[in-house]
């Protein structure tokens, strides 16, 4: 019978699967094999078809409503030759659809680019093909390759391990096991082992959480355990955003109100009708009446918003990218704006992750490497410190490459000043056991084979070494470590760490008369070892997270620095940015642990800087802040940072350093790891809230404006006219709805930033966006646009009644002729005004005039406006509509009546302007 996977040797695996450890798989054979197995992914829930989604757009109630009274009136035009009024039906038929049409478009475009933002952030996997080490898109992985796993990345694919140094796995999301299950590269012998035991493979989707290995790609896609499983990854899950639940529950209260509305409208025409008109009442009053309000309340149902808000949402996603932030989810967009504390790593947030070793302590000196001459001893250090390392070097025209982590790489570019080839040491000195770096710990240790026999070589954090160290090597003569003489070591690490270095402990120990190397652990290695020396790097302040900083201050946002450094470091590094002021502290994770949760949260709005954190530390920190009510974003980028990244609202890994981990944690990704961007990105964040506030702001005024009118011709028409008026007719409605919603709103949602968006304290994301004003400027603008709306139907009717009077028209037939005169300045002034108030909700408080310009929304305006200049122009459209063309009075009036609401609203800016002055000077 054919071996298992995890039962043949490594030469029998690498045979099987046709593949070679240290070469991969060519190109060539990636292709063949891609053809034949498919891409490595899951596979997803299919996409609702276009005619499926179309017909979505079209089931609402009232629209149904609507197309069935339309098809009916279309139905009896025609029953009554009269075709004329065919046209109603079918134009109120044409706008509907073309409504649907525009929400599809809309709905794909913000599908789009959602799915672009995505894949920008699709976990990758590091390979061996053709003989390099690549980084490609997990996706594309085929069965046989080799990949290089390390502590932080997801198991990419179902693999079957051939090298492992303590590398362990996270199963839990596969098995519900929660301890991390160590990995081995050994055969296994029986049959039918269950999957957690399978101790040398690893499975897609679980993580790798320590050390290090090399794999070989068994199954991929839906072969895989996870693919099993989950049969169907359901993709399609909705990504509500709070704002969008609230205005999906706004929309539904505002349309019972609509609906309320348009009943009373609909009951007292049909009521005004028998009861008081003298014409008789036909099927064409009720019909009329049926129409006008059923698409008022489809106009005025405000039922597109919350796709407005996600076109918003998407569209400042894809601006964000362009400014170096990877937005994971529409959520966090929304919630980035009112960020209020930033919690941030030091080491390459901060600072420039560019390490380079600036003083040295051994033999009780302290000595910088400008001016240092070599001994013997010296020459050790650096030797040690390139050996205890994991930086890949190649020596390439005369120079050496170096690829790996800063600190790491300060210790070869200090062997290179030194003049000794760090490729030589590494090669003089083999490696035989290692235990890898992790900020738990904060050591590292390697085994090597000297030539008096085996050593190990620690380097790390020198307040951990200290307390392991058992002798003290004086210049080649080991003496008893004691007080005094650690006190020496513990002052130099004090002082060049007040300079703001980084400052790393360097240690061995010999270890003699073992069986097998390959079994030490940290209890073996890293205990009673042999101090050696300090070495101090520079890593300098980010010269824009200075001014990101001073930023955060004016716009109300607490910055604070989260470090694995010691704390002298952290406190000068925190100093020289303006993160610590006079009055507040610096802790280390050890005294935070000390501290109660009561004493921890009376104490942390005083706490910038904690240094020498632990991972669950920095869990506590974001809990304790949270619980505060504040919106927390906290950076990470190791594999255990996933939990506090989890916890924060806006959890941000590193783009460049971050782990897969990290990255899958995230919300937001920087993919320049800079502090500066994830302040860019909340002032973003900000623009693009208080854009979709303006989209809103305009919607629902709108919406009130079409309300008032039509409420206004059937009740104040009865005391005014006599009885009540149509002020606009159904279609009318619908296409002023068509022409000033969508593509207005979405304009205003790309407005470019206010100019003072980080001048105020962030937005309290608890609050109700309609609170500050905002609800009360919508009803008062939107009733007077519908004031101003009806005033044009009185003056029209006024003027054209008594015009066909003095021409001796009968009054039935002058009446006739002055509605549709009054309907069409209705028509025009609705449109227009509301065309121009989009200019008043580009800033609650800036004329916007003195915006900069927003082409989009211009563009919208004008493609809009000529689209209703349209309907009065062409005697097509005019007839369809009911409309005549306004004399050039009348244009005046419409001009006129529709700027009022800009000019109101312009005195009301600076009416408010000079009142708030006039406070703050108080
Ligand atoms: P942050 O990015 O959160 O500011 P950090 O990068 O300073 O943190 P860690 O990487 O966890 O934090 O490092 C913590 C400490 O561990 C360092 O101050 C240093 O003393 C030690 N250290 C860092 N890198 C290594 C390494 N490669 N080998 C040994 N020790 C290391």
């Amino acid at each position: 019978m054919e071996k298992q996977v995890y039962q043949q040797t490594k030469d029998e695996l690498l045979k099987s699967f046709d593949t070679n450890e240290k070469l991969g798989l060519s190109e060539q054979e990636v292709l063949i094999r891609t053809e034949k197995y498919g891409k490595n992914k899951l596979a997803e829930a299919k996409k609702r078809s276009l005619f499926l989604r179309f017909i979505d757009q079209l089931k609402d109630f009232m629209v149904l409503i609507l197309i069935g009274a339309s098809l009916l009136s279309f139905l009896m035009a025609i029953l009554e030759k009269k075709p004329e009024e065919m046209f109603e039906g079918g134009l109120i038929i044409a706008i509907v659809l073309i409504n649907a049409l525009l929400g599809i478009m809309q709905e794909s475009k913000a599908e789009k680019a959602l799915e672009s933002i995505k894949a920008m952030s699709s976990p990758h996997a590091k390979v061996i093909r053709g003989g390099k080490d690549l980084i490609i898109d997990v996706a594309d992985l085929v069965i046989g390759d080799i990949v290089v796993l390390e502590a932080g990345d997801y198991m990419p694919a179902d693999v079957r391990i051939i090298q492992s140094v303590n590398l362990k796995a996270d199963e839990s999301a596969l098995t519900g096991e929660a301890v991390p299950v160590e990995k081995s590269a050994l055969p296994l012998e029986d049959l039918n082992i269950p999957l957690g035991d399978r101790v040398n493979l690893g499975f897609m989707g679980t993580v790798v959480t320590y050390g290090r290995g090399l794999a070989v790609v068994t199954s991929v896609g839906m072969d895989t355990e996870i693919g099993k499983i989950a049969a169907m990854l359901n993709e399609t899950e909705s990504d509500t955003t709070p704002l969008q639940k609230n205005i999906a529950q706004l929309g539904k209260f505002l349309a019972i109100i609509a609906l309320a509305i348009t009943a009373v409208i609909f009951a007292i025409t049909i009521i005004e009708a028998y009861a008081f008109s003298n014409a008789p009442v036909t099927f064409e009053v009720w019909k009329d009446a049926l129409l006008t309000s059923v698409a008022l309340a489809v106009a005025a149902i405000p039922e597109g918003l919350p796709a407005i808000i996600t076109i918003v949402l998407a569209l400042g996603m894809q601006n964000l990218v362009k400014q170096r932030a990877i937005m994971r989810t529409l959520p966090a967009v929304e919630t980035l704006g009112s960020t209020t504390i930033i919690c941030s790593d030091k080491t390459g947030t901060l600072t420039q992750n560019v390490m380079t070793v600036q003083e040295l302590y051994l033999n009780k000196n302290t000595q910088k490497v400008s001016n240092l001459k070599m001994t013997p001893q010296i020459e050790r250090l650096v030797s040690y410190g390139v050996l205890c390392n994991d930086t890949k070097i190649r020596e390439e025209n005369d120079s050496f490459v170096k690829i790996g982590d800063p600190t790491e790489i300060a210790f070869v570019d200090l062997a290179i000043t030194l003049k000794e080839n760090p490729i030589t040491i590494n090669a003089s000195y083999d490696r035989i056991h290692e235990l890898p770096f992790d900020s738990e710990r904060k050591l590292m240790t390697t085994v090597h084979k000297f030539k008096d026999g085996i050593y190990a070589v620690i380097k790390g954090a020198p307040d951990v070494l200290f307390k392991r160290t058992k002798f003290i090597d004086d210049n080649g003569s080991l003496i008893p470590n004691d007080a005094h003489t650690i006190k020496e070591f513990e002052t130099a690490n004090n002082n060049m760490a007040d300079k703001a270095l980084r400052v790393l402990a360097i240690a061995y120990k010999k270890v003699d008369n073992v069986k097998d190397v390959s079994k030490l652990s940290y209890a073996d290695l890293e205990t009673d070892v042999t101090l050696l020396g300090l070495v101090g790097m520079i890593d300098p302040a980010r010269p824009e997270a200075k001014d990101a900083i001073v930023q955060c201050k004016k716009a109300g946002i607490t910055t604070i620095m989260i470090t694995g450094d010691h704390k002298n470091t952290a406190v000068a590094i925190a100093t020289e940015l303006g993160i610590l002021g006079k009055d507040d502290i610096a802790i280390t994770g050890h005294e935070l642990d000390l501290l109660s949760d009561d004493e921890f949260a009376q104490r942390l709005a005083h706490i910038r800087v904690y240094a020498r954190v632990s991972p669950e530390n920095k869990v506590r920190i974001v809990k304790a802040w949270r619980a505060t009510g504040l919106v927390v974003a906290m950076t990470g980028d190791g594999v255990n940072d996933a939990p506090s990244i989890k916890q924060a609202d806006i959890g941000i890994a590193m783009g460049i350093t971050g782990t897969e981990v990290a990255k899958g944690a995230a919300d937001m990704v920087l993919t320049d790891d800079n502090f500066a961007t994830i302040v860019n990105a909340v002032s973003e964040g900000r623009a693009i809230f208080s854009n979709i506030k303006k989209s809103i702001h305009f919607l629902l005024s709108c919406n009130i404006g079409e309300i008032v009118t039509i409420f206004l011709g059937t009740t104040l028409g009865i005391l005014l006219f006599g009885e009540t008026v149509t002020t606009l007719t159904a279609a009318q409605i619908l296409w002023v709805n068509l022409v000033t919603d969508s593509l207005m709103a979405i304009g205003l949602g790309l407005e470019p930033k206010e100019p003072d968006i980080m001048d105020y304290a962030p937005r309290d994301s608890k609050k109700s966006i309609f609170s500050d004003g905002l609800g009360f400027k919508i009803a008062w603008q939107g009733l007077m646009i519908g004031l101003l709306t009806f005033a044009a139907y009185y003056i029209g009717y006024t003027l054209h009644f008594d015009e066909a009077i003095a021409a001796s028209q009968g009054h039935l037939a002058a009446s006739e002729q002055a509605q549709t005169y009054a309907q069409t300045l209705t028509f025009m002034v609705l449109a227009i005004s509301q065309l121009i108030h989009a200019f008043n909700a580009r800033s609650e408080t800036h004329s916007p005039f003195k915006l900069k310009m927003n082409k989009f929304l211009i563009m919208a305006f004008f493609i809009s406006l000529v689209l209703q200049l349209v309907t009065v122009a062409i005697p097509f459209t005019r007839n369809i509509f009911g409309i005549q063309v306004p004399t050039l009075l009348e244009w005046g009036l419409i001009v006129a009546l529709s700027v009022t609401p800009l000019i109101v609203v312009e005195i009301t800016k600076i009416f408010n302007k000079v009142s708030k002055k006039k406070k703050t000077n108080l």
